[in-house]
């Protein structure tokens, strides 16, 4: 086993995005870590429920020595075993995101050496999370771009606060191979979604309303749909289709939002996105770092780098023998290329 990493918590964005990348490299590369100050810049810093089930099934999937996972911890010690294909479930017990949890141990259970099947049970549609129509639409598809095979299925719906949301997810092995995804190609398509669980209809109405009237997305389809699930919810999917990338904007509806907002956010990360003419959008630029460097090589284009991409970028590169360049177009795109580095860098 290789010494353990030293991980600061609280460097660069210092959000649960270090925890998360430390975890999920921690299990692919089996290199012990320590992570101090954990979650520092946020509001309500240390593991909070998503953090710590993503600790738990980290360590449940690689039979791992663990110290330090527990509610508000803000220190953790990590020391993985061997990672072992399988039939798991794992409850994040509230609305906790269940798409980070999965985010977190796909790439150990892709380098494992049989397929695995995950069902996690939490937040479906979170805001500042990918939502599972995200995943399902973006991420495994830009995924298959690698050469991996991961697929989902949504089972229940959950919103915050209530969540008992519920996904599966299966995962084949493979080894990811470099990708060159530079060009977005032609406009295709786009359609909308919005859904909808015990809330008034007019919400609804007026998502759609606000989209069909924006001038860039007047053609687009837009469906509303009523969701089961266990308290209320809404959400705003707008799926952007071009020839060769498919970006999903979603918005997740919330208590004093208004609708016309919750659909503005969505439009307007769709016209963001298209304006730069890239095949990445920026949270798919953050997602995608990680099997970019896993490949050892090979780029994207996205929009400017945020700060979460940079740290991410920057935890990364703790783990793996890779420089990850983050080099701006203009002040629209960017272009991230994975090199491997040298051995004397
Ligand atoms: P905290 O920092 O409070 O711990 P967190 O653990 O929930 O929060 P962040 O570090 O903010 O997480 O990271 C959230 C992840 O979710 C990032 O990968 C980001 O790109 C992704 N994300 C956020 N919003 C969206 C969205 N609308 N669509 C897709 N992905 C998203």
């Amino acid at each position: 086993m290789s010494a353990i990493l030293e991980l600061d918590g609280s460097s660069g964005e210092g959000g649960g995005q270090i925890l998360r990348t430390a975890l999920a490299l921690s299990l692919s590369t089996r290199t012990p870590f320590r992570v101090h100050s954990i979650r520092a810049k946020r509001a309500n810093p240390g593991l909070q429920r998503q953090h710590l089930t993503c600790v738990l099934a980290a360590q449940a999937i690689s039979n791992a020595t663990v110290a330090g996972a527990v509610l508000g911890s803000r220190e953790l010690v990590f020391e993985p075993g061997e990672v072992r294909p399988g039939d798991y479930r794992f409850d994040v017990g509230s609305a906790g995101s269940t798409c980070l949890v999965a985010q977190t141990i796909l790439p150990a259970l892709w380098s494992a050496s049989a397929s695995s099947r995950l069902e996690l049970i939490g937040g479906t549609h979170n805001p500042a999370a990918p939502c599972f129509d995200f995943l399902a639409r973006a991420f495994f598809p830009a995924l298959a771009r690698f050469g991996l095979r991961v697929r989902g299925e949504l089972l229940r719906h959950g919103f915050y606060p209530k969540g008992g949301g519920q996904i599966v997810v299966l995962v084949e092995p493979a080894v990811p191979r470099p990708i060159e995804w530079l060009d977005a190609g032609a406009p295709r398509r786009t359609s909308a979604r919005v859904l909808l669980a015990g809330l008034d209809a007019s919400i609804a109405e007026r998502e759609r309303h606000g989209i069909v009237n924006h001038r860039r997305f007047q053609r687009a389809k837009v469906s509303i749909e009523a969701v089961e699930c266990d308290g209320p919810g809404n959400a705003v999917l707008l799926e952007v289709e071009r020839e060769h990338a498919t970006e999903l904007c979603a918005s997740i509806g919330g208590r004093g939002v208004r609708a016309e907002i919750v659909a503005r956010h969505a439009l307007e990360a769709a016209e963001r996105w298209l304006d730069a003419d890239v095949p990445v959008g920026e949270h798919l630029a953050d997602q995608l770092l990680l099997p970019l460097a896993l490949a050892g090589g090979g780029a994207f284009r996205t929009l400017p780098p945020t700060e979460h991409t940079r740290t991410n970028a920057a935890v990364i590169a703790r783990f793996l023998p890779v420089r990850l360049e983050l080099e701006p177009e203009g002040d629209r795109s960017a272009l991230v290329r994975v090199v491997r580095a040298v051995a004397s860098e």
